[in-house]
């Protein structure tokens, strides 16, 4: 039997992928030269789509990378000469910030208490911070960064850049895109799309810094600095050989979003994530994660499990359906259920039942 996968990353692939999939093969898009007029565009459907979806402005590119953990490195390089700052509220934004420390630079670190974010009132203005990394969907901890706190903390930081860490929350979250400079996702959350490929968008800001940098001879990278990239990206292309159908998948599955209508997506996940924290209300053993329900996150929702995720994670997989386990010191007292746009209405219903069963 087939398995429903309700797992954070790599998580359930989108409906339509098994039929773009058969289409690239059969237009051999595959083969053709990433310098042809074909792959250009591809590129640029993918980007208009995205651009469209998203929201994202004329003054921001759109550049592919292997992972958002290169994004973090390539942040780091060619945005940051000496000195960043961190919000850091789980294991994600906990690794940026090592990334950043293990380039030499100076990191300020604000640390979360578990399951809550840093509070932007308790953030030091410091005119001398270049990037401020923010995650806005912590998957390791379940905790959403609220949209508010990125502005305060933009009015605190006039002169830095903002890199907000969106991995597991695009396309749900609306990102306020002329308060922030960069944002980044990966596929293999929220798009549904096999894994592979990361996606960095960047604005003006951060290639006119990238451009300081290496002025003052300080190097930015070799083979993915951010000027080159966004120069090929002028042009719908990209420096190496890269992963075409990635992109590929990408554009398609955006454009099945556009067709649905990003405002349906939207609200279905909001329904889908009300069915999980409000059906889970009077289980005897789970619990939101999360305490304060602002902060509670829409597309991953983690719950305490009084050590007994083994048991759950086991009960549900006799059943065909797989979900997370707690991440890092959580693995058996937590237990991580996406809840993207692959997943449907029924399905969410469905797990939620079954979990109601384990008592
Ligand atoms: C998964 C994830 C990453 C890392 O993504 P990769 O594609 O594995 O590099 C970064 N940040 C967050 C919030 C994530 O969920």
């Amino acid at each position: 039997m087939l398995q429903l996968y309700f797992t954070p990353g790599p998580s359930a692939i989108y409906p339509t992928v098994n039929l773009h999939i058969k289409e690239a093969l059969r237009k051999g898009y595959l083969s053709d030269s990433h310098r042809s007029a074909t792959f250009k565009g591809i590129y640029k459907e993918t980007e208009d789509n995205l651009r469209m979806l998203l929201g994202i402005p004329d003054n921001f590119s759109i550049l592919f990378t292997s992972s958002a953990n290169e994004i973090w490195e390539r942040l780091v390089q060619n945005t940051v000469g000496k000195k960043s700052l961190h919000l850091v509220n789980g294991a994600f934004s906990k690794r940026f910030a090592e990334i950043a420390a293990e380039y030499g630079k100076e990191t300020i670190i604000y640390n979360a208490e578990e399951g809550s974010v840093v509070s932007p009132d308790t953030i030091k203005a410091d005119n001398e911070v270049e990037l401020v990394a923010i995650t806005h969907n912590e998957t390791s901890t379940g905790v959403s960064q609220p949209i508010e706190d990125i502005i305060s903390i933009r009015k605190k930081f006039p002169q830095a850049l903002i890199a907000v860490d969106a991995v597991s929350s695009l396309p749900i979250v609306e990102l306020p895109y002329d308060q922030i400079d960069s944002a980044y996702f990966s596929v293999q959350k929220c798009f549904g799309l096999p894994a592979g490929l990361g996606v960095w968008i960047v604005n003006d800001r951060c290639i006119k810094k990238a451009e300081e940098l290496e002025s003052k001879k300080i190097i930015t990278g070799s083979y993915h600095k951010l000027l080159a990239m966004a120069k090929k990206a002028e042009d719908h292309q990209t420096i190496e050989t890269p992963n075409v159908l990635g992109i590929y998948l990408l554009g398609k599955v955006v454009g099945d979003m556009l067709n649905k209508g990003i405002g349906q997506i939207r609200n279905e996940t909001l329904y889908k994530a009300g069915v999980l924290y409000y059906g889970l209300q009077t289980h005897p053993l789970l619990n939101p994660f999360v305490k304060n329900e602002k902060l509670r996150s829409n597309t991953v929702c983690i719950f305490e499990t009084n050590d007994k995720s083994i048991e759950i994670i086991n009960f549900l997989k006799a059943k065909s359906m797989v979900i997370g386990s707690g991440y890092g010191s959580f693995k058996n007292n937590h237990i991580r259920i996406a809840n993207f746009p692959a997943t449907g209405k029924e399905q969410i219903e469905m797990l939620t039942d079954k979990l109601n069963d384990f008592q």
